[in-house]
């Protein structure tokens, strides 16, 4: 029998009432296909997708419909087969309401797929090959921030990881996503942690799971029990599992403020990421499901559900029996962290739980009053900061104290306004404190960028300033020595010196002239003077061509030159018969 290992306290952390039991006791079911999916081209941190298919196109399951653009990217595949009836703003699962660009899919019915090609072998190749793998399944971390995984997994390619962590804490109230995925798929998540330990080749692999789901760790040791994998029961406590957090039970380390897991060798991942591994290394296919807990007293029938991606939300609340008149707040994740959301917006690859509470589930926030320094929020806070101070900082919009005082720490986990005795919205100013900083410091670099840009157009106009100026005083030198030469030989002409060269072409051109009549002479002058005449007045009309007075002289000076070169040329002929 294998001992637990041993396990730290986090600092601070709340006990909130769980209500996780209304949403587990119908196990895991399966929605009937949507008519019509909404795909948005962001379900991930990073850039949007770009779409590789056209309005009309037919579609089957699994086929790549937007490829990831850049490394902060994931691709995004069809839930099911059918017809891309639009590609254009649509309404998405933000806390802004805010409307983004979406692939919208209308299904056949007929869920026809592409042929899978699953790597049962994938030992046998290359980590870096697998990580390509996952990264076109469109695999992004499924615990909620939504981290490219393959990108996740790289996020110090320099840096060995000794301890691989699988989060299946699943702290915040409500949510029993991770829970049922646990219940259902045990050898399917271990196969996908094994998947993990051949890229990363960790020391060890540690699950921390609350003991307030004893199904789900006893599910867990028994599909691990033959491997190296650890299964550690951890105290139910919010928010234990926030990555930071999860880190610090299991191994006693800190991650450094503003640093990342893997800068102490730790890497985290969720457990439904570990079985959206298994699915799209071993079966082969992408991520287009997800599990998601349908919660809350408005609902008739709570319970979990395996829903494709893109999902209209009112499509799942009508599955579990929505009574809209019971209905008060509609919540995209738990009651702690997560954010109010539209009916019309889709589920994506980060929806774990949508919460249809009532008005006394989740009752208006009374009005806030002034702190009285109580300190229980500091107490609560599981980042050891000191809310009460960053509130006051936050509304004076005292940036640098924020800054000092590691506003950017913060995991907005809600611990301390939910302890809070004067009921101050403490996460809201230090959400709206960091999206001011953060915007200060666009502008900052937008201006620092702006300012690198015109230095160096000034320091470019200035070379080529200093290259004409040589160019030009490399020309008058030449000319210089030109005329010297010139004067040179025609001092020596007047003294009657013998040529000292060969005899050139302008010599032989002399010679040439001098054979001609005086009269030839003269119509060949006239012929010359009458060609520049025309040469000047078509070079000008080249750069001005709207100057009329040109343009009307253009035809009598092309006559002019015409009847000069005749008559010159007729004068040349007669002479040569
Ligand atoms: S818990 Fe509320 S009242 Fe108490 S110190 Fe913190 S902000 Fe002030
Ligand atoms: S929301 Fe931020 S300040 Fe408040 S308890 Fe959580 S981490 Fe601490």
């Amino acid at each position: 029998m294998s001992t637990q290992p041993r396990i730290w306290d986090m600092p601070g952390g709340i006990h909130p009432p769980q209500n996780k039991a209304q949403s587990t006791a119908r196990g895991l079911e399966r929605i009937p296909l949507p008519k019509r999916l909404i795909l948005p081209l962001l379900q991930h941190i990073g850039r949007r997708a770009e779409p590789i298919v056209q309005v009309g196109e037919r579609v089957l399951k699994g086929q790549l419909l937007a490829s990831s653009h850049g490394q902060y990217s994931c691709p995004l595949h069809a839930p099911t087969s059918g017809t891309i009836v639009a590609i254009e703003d649509a309404p998405y699962p933000h806390a802004s309401g805010l409307t983004e660009p979406a692939i919208i899919l209308d299904s056949d019915g007929e869920d026809r797929r592409i042929e899978l090609q699953p790597v049962a072998d994938y030992r046998s190749l290359d980590p870096v090959d697998v990580l390509d793998l996952i990264q076109a399944a469109g695999i992004s971390g499924l615990g909620g921030a939504g981290f490219p995984t393959a990108t996740k997994l790289l996020s110090r390619p320099d840096h060995r990881i000794s301890t691989l962590i699988i989060n299946a804490a699943e702290c915040e109230p409500y949510i029993t996503s991770d829970d049922m995925t646990i219940r259902h798929y045990p050898a399917r998540i271990v196969s996908g942690i094994e998947v993990l330990m051949h890229i990363l080749k960790p020391d060890q692999v540690l699950v921390g799971i609350e003991d307030n789901k004893p199904e789900a760790i006893a599910a867990m040791r028994a599909a691990a029990q033959d491997t190296t994998i650890q299964i550690i029961a951890i105290p139910t406590k919010y928010p234990s599992g926030g990555e930071k957090q999860l880190i610090q039970i299991l191994t006693g380390k800190e991650v450094p403020s503003g640093g990342l897991p893997a800068d102490i060798s730790v890497l985290c991942q969720n457990i439904g990421t570990c079985l959206a591994i298994h699915e799209a290394i071993l079966l082969g296919r992408p991520m287009i499901n997800r599990i998601v807990t349908l919660t809350g007293a408005a609902l008739q029938r709570p319970t979990n559900v395996i829903a494709p991606i893109g999902t209209p939300i009112h499509e799942l609340l009508a599955f579990a029996g929505l009574q809209p008149e019971r209905l008060h707040r509609l919540v995209l994740g738990g009651p702690m962290m997560g954010f109010t959301v539209d009916s019309a917006a889709p589920i994506i690859k980060t929806s774990n739980c949508l919460l249809a509470a009532t008005r006394e589930e989740l009752p208006p926030p009374p009005p806030a009053l002034p702190c009285i320094r109580c300190g229980l929020c500091a107490e609560a806070c599981p980042v050891e900061l000191l809310p009460q101070q960053l509130h006051w900082f936050a509304m004076g919009k005292d940036y640098a104290q924020l800054q000092r005082h590691d506003l950017f720490d913060c995991i907005e986990c809600g611990a301390c306004a939910y302890v809070c005795p004067s009921s101050i919205p403490l996460v809201q100013y230090f959400r709206a404190g960091k999206a001011e900083m953060r915007a200060i410091e666009q502008q900052h670099s937008r201006a620092e960028h702006s300012r690198q840009r015109f230095e160096h157009r000034q320091e470019r106009l200035q070379r080529e300033a200093e290259q004409r100026e040589q160019e030009r005083q490399a020309r008058a030198e030449k000319a210089a020595r030109a005329k010297a030469a010139r004067e040179a030989q025609a001092a020596r002409a007047q003294l009657a010196e013998p040529p000292t060269a060969a005899p050139d072409l302008a010599r032989i051109q002399s010679r040439k002239v001098s054979t001609l009549s005086a009269e030839q002479k003269q119509l060949k002058v006239a012929a010359a003077t009458a060609r520049m005449a025309l040469q000047r007045v078509q070079k000008q009309l080249a750069t001005n061509p709207d100057n009329t007075d040109m343009q009307k002289q253009l035809p009598e000076l092309e006559q002019a030159f015409a009847e000069a070169q005749q008559a010159f040329e007729q004068a040349t002929t007669q002479e040569a018969r």
